[in-house]
């Protein structure tokens, strides 16, 4: 015996289809057929069905909450489903999933755009902002709201900024257990909004904090998230979240889309996207939401913060950076860059090569596997252009290479490529700066 379709139920989304691990089901004619010769009965294709259209065998009338804990709550969207979807599968006659496997998007009842502003310490992640502009975006494609969410202690501050940056809705959640961020009730807040108010989309900053939290969030909700994004947008025809990052050591860019579990989530890299315009006084909805913390069962106490070192702790906000890769051969050398940093008030950063050589520390290393900048103005030093590299700061305003390659990458990203010996043109370029900026000349 093997798990049984019911074909009064299917409506031919191709979600069992998705999920079987062990490609047991197809769509045929518009149905999902299982291969009974494939099939272990691992009812996974079960708990994914939005119509409760597969069974168990010996399960005839299985209810979902027999297999999954979660069932019961919207999060497996065994609501009943929108006319939009029952239309759909009705009109359906093409046979491919990614044509059919897209029942919710858009429209029913996971609605909204939500972005998840990351406060602490005082001080808003300025991701938060960048992602209430491409939110912005987001939502006018699909034609929802956009929402901001802030969890802290003592937030009011914030909310004004967030309607001045764009959100339309703010939900906060506002407690003595939110002070200092911690997986457990950041993740519980958070996930308890997103059970009670089923957002279609939710972002966040791939800072440390999005890093951590946007993981555990989507374990408790049983969705997908992709991590890292560096581009956004929506599908035309499902209004499916397009989700896009560097992949395979970063030589393709691939695309990513979450088709049958919802909320969609993505973090996004700090200054990969633009900051929007802030309009002071703009005013929207709020919603304070209660939930009852208990702290004796929050495993982790916080007992002291240690800043880590302040040269390398604001990269992601440098707006000048002088970066360095091993074209500058040996760590004595690390004195041109630095005196080049010196008269320009720059941070000092530089490539994967120059951090496992031991010049520079990893939070000053730039790229995929580093920090993605976005200064006014990044001048890079002996970097070949790696594509790990030009990842983490293409999009900065600026960009002046020093390479004595004339075909290396990196100049062809760079506004100014200057090709020769690092160790002629720097010294020269620190003191024609030095010089021109002690008598005040700008450019
Ligand atoms: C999964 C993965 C993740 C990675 N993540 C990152 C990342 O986050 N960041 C990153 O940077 N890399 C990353 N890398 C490594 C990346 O692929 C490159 O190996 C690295 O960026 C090369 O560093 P580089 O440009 O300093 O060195 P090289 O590629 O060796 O380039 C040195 C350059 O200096 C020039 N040069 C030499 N001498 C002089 C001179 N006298 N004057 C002028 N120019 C000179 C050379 O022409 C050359 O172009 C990653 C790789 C992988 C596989």
């Amino acid at each position: 015996m093997t798990v049984a379709v019911d074909k009064t139920k299917c409506i031919g989304c191709g979600a069992c289809v998705v999920e079987c691990p062990i490609e047991a089901l197809d769509l045929i004619d518009g149905l999902a057929v299982v291969n009974p010769q494939k099939c272990n009965d691992n009812g996974k294709c079960v708990i994914v069905c939005p119509t409760n259209a597969l069974t168990l065998p010996n399960q005839p009338d299985q209810p979902k909450q027999a297999l999954d804990p979660e069932a019961g709550s919207k999060f497996d969207l065994k609501e009943p489903l929108p006319d939009t979807v029952k239309d759909y599968a009705q009109d359906n006659q093409k046979k491919t999933i990614s044509a059919q496997a897209a029942p919710v998007a858009g429209g029913d009842v996971w609605s909204g755009v939500w972005v998840i502003i990351e406060y602490s310490n005082g001080k808003v992640a300025p991701v938060s902002w960048e992602l209430l502009g491409e939110g912005r975006k987001l939502a006018d494609s699909i034609g929802c709201g956009l929402c901001g969410v802030i969890t802290g202690y003592q937030v009011d501050s914030v909310i004004p900024e967030a309607f001045a940056y764009g959100a339309e809705k703010v939900y906060v959640v506002d407690h003595p257990a939110l002070k200092d961020y911690r997986t457990e009730p950041y993740a519980e807040a958070i996930t308890s909004l997103v059970t009670k108010y089923q957002p279609e989309i939710i972002l966040m900053g791939a800072t440390s904090m999005g890093r951590d939290v946007f993981p555990a969030i989507a374990t408790r909700v049983q969705t997908g998230l992709t991590a890292d994004c560096t581009v956004l947008g929506i599908d035309p025809e499902t209004k499916l979240l397009q989700q896009t990052r560097p992949a395979f050591g970063g030589n393709i860019m691939a695309t990513i889309l979450c088709r049958t579990s919802r909320p969609q989530m993505a973090t996004v890299r700090p200054r990969v996207m633009a900051m929007p315009e802030r309009v002071e006084g703009r005013e929207g909805e709020l919603i304070h939401e209660d939930i009852p913390f208990d702290e004796s069962t929050i495993r982790t106490k916080v007992l002291e913060f240690i800043s880590s070192d302040a040269k390398s702790a604001f990269l992601d906000k440098a707006e000048i950076i002088v970066a360095v890769g091993l074209g500058i051969a040996a760590k004595r050398n690390m004195v041109l860059a630095e005196e080049l940093a010196e008269v320009l008030g720059a941070t000092i950063a530089g490539s994967r090569g120059a951090v496992e050589a031991g010049w520079l520390t990893h939070d000053q290393q730039v790229g995929q596997s580093g920090t993605t900048v976005r200064p006014k103005v990044y001048i890079a030093i002996g970097i070949s252009g790696a594509i790990q590299h030009l990842v983490g700061m293409e999009t900065s305003d600026f960009i002046i290479a020093i390479n004595n390659d004339p075909e290396a990458t990196i100049l062809k990203v760079a506004n100014y490529g200057i090709v020769g010996d690092l160790f002629q043109i720097v010294p020269a370029m620190t003191a024609e700066f030095k010089k021109r900026l002690q008598h005040g000349v700008a450019n």
